[in-house]
């Protein structure tokens, strides 16, 4: 359940704990984590900042369910002594595990697996390796009316103690560019439409926000309602896919850690059931696939009533996956409270008329936000296209593998992505590199969840350093240490394109990304010269005269529009024509700039522009 609220001074109670309502103004947050802990008093554990006293167990141990639970799922619990810790699976057991007065507390794994006693400083330790130096030129650009202004330390954010203290666990020393703009605009309250790719720091950017509004907001606002077996998460964050939830939630944890607020992730393919159980254990912030969550909803198991934020992660995936309706169903037909009664958080590589459509059904009074895209404002990623026949693919990439091993890079530090077109192809190529000596694994739709978690595990240990994908890998994965991203096979699209090399080069390291280029390809030839001359990269002319040849049509993705920015604000292209250009109907009056072509000269071109 999202929230738990108990008197402050009681015990839970015996009938299967459900905390009393009758004296709702002495009501406190429980945090989720909390709930089944022995009072404060009696507690020695690590200090819970934000987090209300917390319920004790009842002298039988059992176990004070989250308000919204119910006398079943609290017996259920007790009858199947099941539960165990966070993420234990039915073996343990609630109040088995551990015996004396801990029995039945939750604990909350560590996920730094540092010593939790010991307080990171700012700027004392080494960052994560990444170069922020060669991240600051970066390219930013916001507009709206009265745009918050951008921050240039996390220390002039007001996130709270134990969310501070994670961000100098995870050694984020300073924020980068997504982050000094997004998390001022969002802590203001502003709705949030950010171009920005995966390796800006963008998790964290709205992931901060939304935890500190849960913490800070904990003790006030309406309860969630008691449905049997309801989860009421307060926040909910949309991903395409499952291994990007994954990632979020394992991000999100980790920002999480001892704030009391509690992260869940649902996504298709692995058993139901595992996340229901965690569910119903309770939950702030939802992680999920649409499809999943439809799901999910279907089976009345979730409400959206109480959502405060909506995230959305990589919108244009979203989209280009089909998951439009599914979105439209959790955003706009389901219980969740309309624009404005929510903060929205819209998070897309680049902004297609479709996006900016539903941007306009799901935002109102938002800000603009537009960091500059991975490869094309900066140098961190050195593009090199070859020329190379289908047939000689595969022994051009074994030449590239043996340049690698002869550089005498390590494998953990030269981990090599390779992009393949279809699923046959992966499976063939993994197989063709095996035997040839080189170590692979390979990620795509056919294989099952396990596998592809399994593969990924394999490829960020460097046990398997070089790993063939399909687009599926190709936008959201954090995947540490990829040295070079080869397109074995480009794709059709410049945007995926762009996503793709942005695998490599990520938040400020540096980067090589190879294409294989032929006639095949011909109509990717003109974006990606231009592309390439954008990031100050040598063209081959070949490639040039490959570009000069096709018919250049405009981007689908409206590359052309957005310049150096995977999109732009389009309100400011209604500003100046007085129309909405990209806008087809069915506007929604929340945003402010209906047919009156925008906001009286709150962005216009003369917007807000900053270069950081
Ligand atoms: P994302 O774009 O959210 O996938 O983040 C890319 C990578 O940058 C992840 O490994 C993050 O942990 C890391 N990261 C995000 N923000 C910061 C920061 N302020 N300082 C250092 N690393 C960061």
């Amino acid at each position: 359940m999202p929230t738990s609220w108990s008197d402050s001074m009681e015990k839970a109670p015996a009938n299967g704990g459900i905390a009393p309502t009758s004296r709702a103004s002495r009501t406190t947050y429980v945090p989720p984590h909390l709930r089944n802990r022995p009072s404060s008093a009696e507690t020695s554990g690590a200090p819970v900042p934000h987090a209300g006293p917390a319920l004790g167990n009842d002298t039988q141990g059992h176990v004070g369910p989250a308000v919204g639970g119910s006398h079943s799922v609290g017996h259920r619990r007790d009858r199947s002594g099941g539960g165990g810790g966070r993420g234990g699976g039915g073996g343990g057991g609630w109040n088995n595990r551990n015996g004396g007065w801990d029995r039945g507390r939750e604990r909350e794994a560590n996920p730094f697996q540092d010593d939790v006693d010991t307080e990171p400083e700012f700027g004392v330790q080494e960052n994560t390796g990444i170069n922020f130096d060669a991240y600051e030129d970066i390219p930013v650009e916001t507009s709206g009316k009265n745009v918050p202004p951008p921050v240039n330390t996390f220390a002039e954010i007001d996130l709270g103690e134990a969310l501070n203290l994670n961000i100098r666990r995870c050694k984020y020393v300073k924020p980068t560019p997504v982050q000094r703009h997004a998390i001022p605009i969002s802590l203001s309250g502003r709705d949030l439409m950010a171009c920005a790719q995966t390796g800006s720091g963008k998790t964290a950017a709205f992931c901060f926000p939304i935890i500190s509004g849960i913490m800070t907001n904990s003790q006030s606002g309406p309860r969630p309602p008691r449905m049997p077996r309801m989860a009421f998460p307060i926040a909910l964050i949309l991903s395409p896919t499952r291994e990007l939830s994954i990632q979020i939630h394992e991000e999100a944890r980790k920002f999480a850690y001892q704030t009391g607020v509690r992260v869940v992730v649902a996504y298709g393919g692995a058993p139901i059931n595992l996340q229901l159980r965690e569910l119903e254990r309770g939950v702030d912030i939802l992680v999920a696939t649409p499809g999943r969550l439809v799901d999910l909803l279907e089976r009345a198991r979730v409400s959206l009533q109480m959502i405060k934020y909506l995230a959305l992660d990589e919108a244009d995936r979203m989209l280009d996956m089909g998951f439009e309706p599914q979105i439209r169903r959790i955003v706009q037909q389901m219980d969740m409270p309309p624009p404005g009664e929510r903060q929205t958080l819209l998070f897309s590589a680049t902004f297609p008329k479709e996006i900016q459509r539903l941007a306009a059904d799901f935002l109102s009074n938002y800000v603009f936000l537009a960091v500059g895209r991975v490869g094309s404002s900066t140098d961190l990623i050195v593009q090199r296209v070859e020329y190379v026949l289908e047939t000689d693919k595969r022994s051009h990439l074994m030449d590239l593998l043996h340049a690698q091993r002869a550089n005498g890079v390590q494998a953990k530090q030269a981990l090599t992505l390779v992009f393949v077109e279809t699923k046959k192809g992966a499976d063939s190529l993994e197989n063709w590199l095996c035997i040839n000596g080189f170590p692979a694994t390979s990620i795509h739709g056919d294989r099952t969840q396990q596998e592809r978690e399994y593969a990924l595990r394999s490829f960020k240990s460097g046990k398997t350093p070089i790993l063939v994908a399909t687009d599926v890998a190709a936008r959201g994965l954090d995947i540490p240490h990829v040295a070079h991203v080869v397109n074995f096979d480009l794709p059709n699209d410049i945007d995926d394109y762009v996503h793709r090399i942005g695998r490599t080069g990520r938040a400020g390291k540096s980067g090589l990304a190879t294409a294989f280029f032929n006639e095949n390809n011909s109509s990717l030839a003109r974006p990606l010269a231009d592309l390439m001359q954008e990031a100050n990269q040598e063209v081959p002319a070949w490639l040039s005269r490959f570009a000069a040849r096709s018919s250049y049509g405009r981007n689908r993705r409206g590359g052309g529009s957005g310049g150096r920015f995977g999109g732009r604000d389009f309100r400011r292209d209604s500003n100046r024509g007085g129309g909405m250009d990209y806008y087809g109907g069915g506007g929604n009056a929340n945003n402010g700039y209906g047919a009156s072509g925008g906001y009286g000269g709150g962005y216009g071109p003369t917007v807000t522009s900053a270069w950081d």
